[in-house]
This record gives structure tokens, C-alpha cells and sequence, in this order.
């Protein structure tokens, strides 16, 4: 349930109605925004009598939310969320160039892609330490090594850092990262999702292989409702019978997203495809769809990446894409 209130009632006002509120045993969230306050009700709201709330002077108008998420609900929040990763911003207008190899494969790999994606537009830099690969003999990342190499490029080009963690027990490699990547597989890992909300770190949540935009949700549900309120969500592309993809981009999630939420929506078009020749369609589809940013793999020799090479850009290729990227903003904003 919401309780919108009118303007001009005062910090005490509210307090006493929070107050009130609280003592029904339900927790309240306050979103202040320039004009409105919005206050969110969560708990068992069954036994709130709304045309009791409703008759208060200080209230607006009270509305039962029907979804079951309620923090990343737009009705609880109706302004576009904005979440600050180091010096850049995203969401609300403020667009998302995150790109880098699938994985850190060494010092000159990954500073070398940084320094070239950096010079073609990208404003944050992607790069996996941490793996979830389908087969235990892949590939599974450098770990703590591979951090360390991405804070190097962190230091040597400027750009904020964004990195994927598969267990909890290594959040202590991630003070220095900007964006922590929740990956596909681990959407549901709800403890995961629990102990990240203890955290007050950017998460960049892709949406799983089989799940639905209701589920996502939840799952930025988890981490917000213990307190981080900094979620990205990311679509990614999802499984259907389809083959020639590597996986089916719902581009529509864009606007679904955008209209159950106030959280960031960035769109995947490398998992989404896993074909580098279906990448900039796609990344300007998603653009001129009104996406808050592109995630993008970039190697500079993807013939010989560890993972993933077959959808990676080649920095040549990503220029392009940044290229038009800018054009087709220039002519949606
Ligand atoms: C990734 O971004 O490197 C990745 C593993 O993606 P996903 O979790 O979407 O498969
Ligand atoms: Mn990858």
C-alpha cells in the first residue's frame, strides 16, 4: 500500500504518521521527491483501514499496490532512480557505456581493451574475475587476481569497475569495485541477493535464463528490501526454442521494466546474441528503445579470448558502435 502526501505537511507531520503507521507493526518507506512524498507500507496491509488513512489532513491519496514487489515498484517511487557509480551516473537520463572483455585475461589485456574502449565513449569498464562457466574444466577466471588487474586499469584510464561475484565469501575482493554484477545464473540465489542488500554497492542484476520480468523484480526486490536501494537491472536475453541465438533478447523487457520500475534498465546485446556480427543491431535497438546503457564485450583479440570471443568486439568494432550509439540518443532524447 502507498500513502501519497499532500504538499506542505511537515517533517513532524509525518514523522507522527510513520509513527502511527509503524505501531500497526508495518515497516515504512519514505521517498521524498521535489513535490511529492510518497510513504510505502510494507508488511500485512490487511488490516489497515484506508478510508481511515485516506481522511487524514496530510494525506493525498492512499493506493493498494497489487505486485508483490514494492521498493522497486514506480507507483512507490514515481522519479527514475539514479545510481551513482563512482563519477558516473545512470538511469534518468544519464546513459551507461559499460564495455570490456568477458574476462580479465592479463595486465596488458585488460588495460589495453580499458584504454581503447575509454577512448571510444565507454564511461564504465566490465570485465569478469569471477566465472560461472557451463563446463568446470573452462576457464574459470582469475579471481582475486583478476580484480586486482581491473582496478590497475581502474587507476591507469579513470573508469569505474564492473565485476561479477558468484559467492559471498569473496565480497571483501570487492571494496574497490564500483558496480557489483549479479549474473544470470544467480538471480535467484537469494542470499546472495540478502547479503548484497547489506551492502551499500551498485548491483548490476541480469535477468536469469528462464525467468520472467515478475521474478526479476522480486530479486531486486531481495536486495532493496535490506536496504540497498542501487540496483540496475539488466536484460540479457532469456532461452526459447530458438537456435541461432545464443539466447532470445526481449527488448520489450525495456519498456515493461521501465513502467513496473524506477530502477535502471541496461540491456546485454553479447549474452543476448553470442554473436559479435548480432551485436550493434541490437545495441541500437535497445538504445532507440529507451535503455539506460549497453553492456558490451570487447577483447582485443577475440579469436584467442579465454571466453566468449565469438560475441566480443573487437575495439574497432566497438568505436563504430559507439558511434551510432550517440547518434541514435542524440535523435530519441
Ligand atoms: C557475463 O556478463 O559475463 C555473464 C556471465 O553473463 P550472464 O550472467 O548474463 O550469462
Ligand atoms: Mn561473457
Amino acid at each position: 500500500m502507498i500513502a501519497i502526501l499532500k504538499q506542505g505537511t511537515t517533517p513532524a507531520q509525518m514523522q507522527h504518521l510513520v509513527d502511527w503507521l509503524k505501531h500497526m507493526n508495518l515497516d515504512v518507506h519514505v521517498s521524498k521527491g521535489a513535490e511529492v512524498t510518497v510513504l510505502g507500507l510494507i508488511g500485512d496491509t490487511s488490516r489497515v483501514d484506508m478510508e481511515l488513512l485516506k481522511s487524514l489532513e496530510m494525506v493525498e491519496s492512499v493506493k493498494r499496490v497489487s505486485e508483490p514487489f514494492k521498493q522497486a515498484n514506480r507507483k512507490f517511487h514515481p522519479k527514475d532512480t539514479i545510481i551513482q557509480a563512482g563519477h558516473v551516473r545512470i538511469g534518468g537520463g544519464y546513459f551507461a557505456m559499460i564495455a570490456g572483455p568477458c574476462s580479465v585475461e592479463s595486465e596488458e589485456q585488460i588495460i589495453a581493451v580499458a584504454q581503447s574502449v575509454k577512448e571510444s565513449g565507454a564511461n564504465l569498464l566490465r570485465g569478469g574475475a569471477f566465472k560461472p562457466r557451463t563446463s568446470p574444466y573452462a576457464f574459470q577466471g582469475m579471481k582475486g587476481e583478476g580484480i586486482r588487474l581491473l582496478l590497475e586499469a581502474k587507476k591507469a584510464t579513470g573508469l569505474p569497475i564492473v565485476t561479477e561475484i558468484m559467492n559471498i565469501n569473496t565480497l571483501d575482493l570487492f571494496a574497490d569495485v564500483d558496480i557489483i554484477q549479479v549474473g544470470a545464473r544467480n538471480m535467484q540465489n537469494f542470499d546472495l541477493l540478502k547479503e548484497l542488500g547489506k551492502t551499500q554497492k551498485p548491483i548490476l542484476l541480469k535477468r536469469g535464463l528462464a525467468n520472467t520480468l515478475q521474478e526479476l523484480l522480486m530479486s531486486a526486490e531481495y536486495i532493496m528490501s535490506e536496504g540497498n536501494e542501487q540496483v540496475i537491472l539488466c536484460e540479457r536475453g532469456i532461452r526459447t526454442f530458438e537456435t541461432t541465438t545464443r539466447n532470445t533478447l526481449d527488448l520489450s523487457a525495456v519498456s515493461v521494466l521501465h513502467k513496473l520500475s524506477h530502477l535502471p534498465v541496461v540491456v546485454d546485446p553479447s549474452h543476448a546474441t553470442g554473436k559479435a556480427e548480432l551485436v550493434p543491431p541490437m545495441a541500437y535497438a535497445a538504445t532507440a528503445a529507451g535503455a539506460d546503457g549497453i553492456m558490451i564485450e570487447v577483447h582485443n583479440n577475440p579469436a584467442c579470448a579465454l571466453c566468449d570471443g565469438a560475441q566480443s568486439l573487437t575495439p574497432h568494432q566497438f568505436h563504430e558502435v559507439c558511434h551510432k550509439v550517440r547518434k541514435i540518443r542524440e535523435a530519441i532524447v
